[in-house]
């Protein structure tokens, strides 16, 4: 299933472009564009569900190992004491999971890139950040 007006389909489908960093049959994930801090990652299933909850279980089980995977790797990679993960289920309405590395309890949270609109990282801090993770993988 596809909505023609959700931009993370159209972000699979790669009409929109985006820092993909994994990718499998049932699963994306890639670059928040605007991220709490480096290596802020949206992992979603490609198919269109609302939220996590409308996802047969088979599809949300595949999409959390593309998390634990994420989760893993980017403690090694970002250096940071957690990383965090969480479904607000505010913004986009196609299922996602923040995967987010995490200097202290309070980036758990998008709300400061709102709050603080400063520029947007170029697309060659984006690009360092997705070169990072996918050399790992
Ligand atoms: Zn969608």
């Amino acid at each position: 299933m596809k909505k023609d007006d959700c931009i993370f389909c159209k972000i699979v489908s790669g009409e929109i472009p985006a820092h993909k960093v994994y990718e499998d049959e049932d699963s994306l994930a890639f670059l928040d564009i605007n991220p709490t801090r480096e290596g802020h990652t949206l992992v979603i299933p490609k198919e269109h569900y609302t939220t996590v909850e409308d996802m047969p279980n088979n599809k949300y089980s595949n999409l959390m190992l593309v998390v634990k995977k994420l989760k893993t790797l980017y403690k090694k990679i970002f250096k940071t004491p957690q990383v965090g993960l969480f479904v607000s289920g505010w913004d986009v309405p196609h299922a996602h999971v923040h995967v987010l590395p995490m200097e202290s309890s309070g980036d758990i949270s998008s709300k400061g890139s709102k709050d603080n609109p400063s520029p947007k990282p170029s697309y060659g801090w984006f690009s360092n950040t997705a070169k990072k993770i996918t050399q790992e993988l």
